[in-house]
């Protein structure tokens, strides 16, 4: 394999170099965690990746597992002593090899479904409809708001239900808003798997449509979602013509003008830990709004995980794990609902990919702890002012 092959990890190749091979960035991985293969840590990806770049290894299925046995969760970032972005590497390595057609089978074909029907779940835009919203009636047809659904809602029943309670709680509020006919996904699984060129499909069609409906704001209340139409749509077309908002952001700004104010509810006294999910809080420093939306609840009680903000654990769900590796997935997930579970409290998380994962692993491992999203706890606190 000739190195102008690998034109993605070429990038990084000083990061690669850098790396002292010290091994601090096993400290808080979830995968090293639970398997001790030197190979499925992020040191070992490291050092594999460098490798490829000299030539001093091949791309065999141990190298292609090991770059996508991982959530990229961003926890190797955080704990790095030579301040790589190791999570950078990581993904140049996966480009590289999704551009080298050396993709997992399960990553190709994800990939083919997402192309082929727009969203991650092999549904028809017809199907849309598929939970009997209907767009063209419910809401306006440009706004200065807009709230991008997203795959899960669009498709899932689970993320569908939480969406649903953020429109009511904004509907509640007199908040003019609209959502996009034929929303098709943000890319960022995509965007995650290494396959840049869908991402910008996306991209492109995403923000036309937007455009379109002439919105200044556009707000999503999936973190994955929020992270690419944030922090990726700018790479790939510049300059926004609109604002991006995580719901928890746009509901913690009504909090603080005293618009959104939780008179009484039907909680009676709740103990909860509040999940940071990675894309919300480590790759986008969304750690507080959350927080603001839980402790304004009253009988709420908010305390936090033994690891939380930059540091907390990942829910197993991220990096397309779930793909590639559902029974890990599921065991990473486990891990941190055990902490739960022996604090005797509810976990409280506002990504539609945690709560997945999340309610997958309870099921498996018959844990007890009790799952939800946030806005059912504000559902729950149904008498707002
Ligand atoms: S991104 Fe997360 S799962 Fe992947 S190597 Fe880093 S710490 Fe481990
Ligand atoms: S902590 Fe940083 S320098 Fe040390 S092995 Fe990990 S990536 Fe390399």
């Amino acid at each position: 394999m000739s190195e102008i092959s690998f034109k993605n990890l070429i990038q990084v190749k000083e990061s690669l170099d850098t790396c002292f091979k010290c091994s601090f960035c096993k400290g808080n991985c979830p995968v090293s965690e639970q398997i001790f293969w030197e190979t499925l840590s992020p040191r070992g990806k490291m050092l594999i990746l460098r490798g490829l770049l000299r030539e001093q290894g091949d791309l065999t299925k141990r190298v292609i597992d090991s770059l996508y046995t991982c959530t990229l969760c961003g926890n190797c970032d955080n704990t790095c002593i030579a301040g790589i972005s190791v999570t950078d590497v990581l993904a140049a390595g996966r480009r590289d090899l999704y551009e080298l057609g050396k993709a997992p089978e399960s990553v190709k074909s994800l990939i083919k479904t997402l192309k082929a029907s727009g969203n991650v779940f092999d549904l028809s835009k017809e199907d849309l409809d598929i939970f009997g919203l209907n767009p063209d009636k419910e809401f306006p047809k440009s706004a200065d708001l807009l709230f991008f659904k997203g795959c899960y809602a669009n498709y899932h029943s689970i993320p569908h239900k939480s969406t649903m309670r953020s429109f009511n709680i904004l509907k509640k509020l007199n908040v003019d808003f609209t959502i996009l006919r034929d929303e098709e996904c943000c890319g960022s699984p995509a965007y995650l798997l290494g396959d840049m060129d869908t991402t910008r499909r996306f991209c492109e069609y995403n923000v036309s449509k937007i455009e379109e409906t002439g919105a200044c704001r556009v707000v999503t209340a999936c973190p994955g979602c929020y992270r690419v139409l944030k922090q990726v749509y700018p790479k790939l077309v510049g300059k926004l013509n609109f604002e991006v908002l995580h719901i928890t952001e746009l509901l913690a700004e009504y909090i603080d003008a005293g618009r959104l104010v939780f008179k009484k509810n039907g909680i009676d006294k709740l103990n909860v830990l509040y999940h940071d999910p990675c894309e919300l809080g480590r790759h986008c420093g969304i750690y507080e709004a959350p927080r603001k939306i839980i402790e304004s609840i009253p009988g709420v009680n908010l305390e936090e995980f033994d690891k939380n903000r930059d540091e907390a654990k990942c829910c197993g769900g991220g990096g397309g794990l779930t793909i590639s590796n559902p029974n890990l997935a599921n065991q990473i997930a486990q891990t941190r609902l055990q902490e739960a579970e022996e604090k005797n409290k509810a976990v409280v998380t506002a990504c539609p990919a945690c709560q997945l994962n999340f309610s997958a692993s309870k099921d498996k491992y018959n844990l007890k702890v009790k799952i939800l999203d946030i806005y059912q706890l504000i559902d729950h606190a149904n008498d707002l002012r």
